[in-house]
């Protein structure tokens, strides 16, 4: 039973909770903005993002405070290969991590997990990194005292289901985000090409790279990205999560932008709304959806291993650019003050005469052409600048942190 269906007792529909990830405390407030139940994020040790603006303690304890008194739940992430030394400094965290009451911390090492259980009641969820991939693995997590699995990136929606009706325990898979061509990122290529861990937080995604390799023609050249998986995409296999009562469906990303984490977040929920009013998800809803998600910067998307084997044509075989389509994050609305204007924290600069789109928490994008920009004092201005304060006309709906976006080019 995910944290919603803990906390009302009128009846709804078996629904996945939406867990985001949280790169910042920023991302966080916006991801659960837009509509995600739950958040991950790890604390400056013990993730495996190390070049993510993980969260300093008062940082953890504000994203606790946020998403608690909304009902949202937190979990951290403990999910490195950590070694003797590492180890010792990771009762005190948890100690702190008790006390701010998270809900879950995320773990792949089995000594981790003991250090977890001596020094707190916390709930622990298996990381993907432990590649569970078979209920009797599940099953022996759970005696182990695990209340969730994320299962490896490796298994369909169907095997998660019976791995969670088998075992008795919660399952958590992915739904969205980038793929690991290694077994749920059991991979040193970042270690011997970069001197970089990818175990212990430094992956460099090495898989992505352009290999030199002595081609012997034109059709074996299209093969020089053969390590770099495309990206994840499975808002069109959602009602297989749903039958399969899959209790919690998980973005990757917390390396990726806040306009990743609004969007993503808000068409999921969106269409875990629409299952939990009407118990259906209509073909046409999920086609408007998955053109939501094409707005994002991505790789080509696939659906991977969520119903089939993934083959050759999960490889994204070109370098990565940004494609027709795509949007970027100009600001964030830092005040809205109704039928007067809206305060925009510029992010990328925009200019009079652009058409930019405003994205609300719920229904549709505002869509405004620029035609009037000031300065905080009033003085009219043609051209924004990044990291500055800007007044715009008000839109009707706008809120405080919703997103302004700009297509690519557009
Ligand atoms: S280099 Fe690529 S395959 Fe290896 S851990 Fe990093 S993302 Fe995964």
């Amino acid at each position: 039973m995910n944290l919603m269906q803990k906390q009302t007792s009128e009846y709804i529909p078996f629904t996945p909770e939406l867990l985001a990830p949280a790169g910042s405390l920023d991302k966080l407030k916006v991801a659960i903005s837009y509509g995600a139940d739950a958040v991950y994020l790890a604390g400056l040790k013990f993730g495996l993002r190390s070049a993510a603006d993980n969260f300093t303690y008062e940082e953890l304890k504000e994203g606790v405070e946020f998403a608690h008194s909304r009902k949202k739940a937190v979990y951290v992430v403990l999910n490195g290969f950590l070694h003797d030394k590492d180890l010792e400094l990771l009762p005190p965290f948890v100690d702190f991590l008790d006390r701010l009451k998270v809900n879950a911390v995320i773990v792949s090492d089995i000594g981790v997990m003991e250090i977890v259980k001596k020094h707190s009641s916390i709930d622990i969820h298996v990381s993907t990194q432990a590649s569970c991939v078979n209920d009797e693995s599940a099953k022996l997590w759970k005696r182990y005292g695990a209340t969730r699995v994320v299962v490896g990136r490796e298994v369909s929606v169907a095997e998660a289901g019976k791995i969670k009706k088998e075992a008795q325990i919660e399952v958590e898979m992915f739904v969205h985000g980038s793929m690991c061509m290694a077994y749920s990122g059991n991979c040193t290529i970042s270690n011997f090409t970069q001197g970089r861990d990818s175990n212990r937080g430094g992956c460099a995604h090495s898989c992505r790279f352009e290999y030199s390799i002595d081609f012997k023609n034109d059709e074996e050249k299209k093969r020089a990205f053969f390590m770099s998986s495309k990206d994840l995409n499975g808002i069109k296999v959602l009602p297989d999560y749903i039958k399969h009562e899959i209790d919690s469906i998980k973005v990757e990303g917390r390396m990726k932008s806040h306009l990743y984490a609004g969007t993503i977040s808000k068409v999921y929920s969106q269409a875990l709304d629409y299952y939990k009013k009407n118990q259906s998800l209509l073909s046409d809803d999920l086609e408007d959806w998955a053109k939501e998600l094409q707005k994002v910067t991505h790789r080509s998307y696939a659906p991977v291993n969520l119903v089939d084997k993934a083959g050759r044509d999960t490889i994204f075989n070109e370098r990565e650019t940004t494609k027709e389509g795509e949007y970027i994050m100009v600001g964030t609305v830092v005040e809205s003050v109704k039928d007067s204007h809206i305060v925009v924290q510029v992010r990328n600069a925009f200019n009079i005469g652009d058409k930019l789109e405003i994205l609300p928490f719920e229904g549709d994008v505002i869509n405004i052409t620029m035609d009037k920009i000031e300065n905080l004092v009033g003085e009219s201005i043609e051209r924004t600048k990044p990291s500055t304060l800007v007044k715009m006309p008000y839109s009707n709906g706008v809120e405080e942190n919703n997103i302004l976006r700009k297509k690519i080019n557009g």
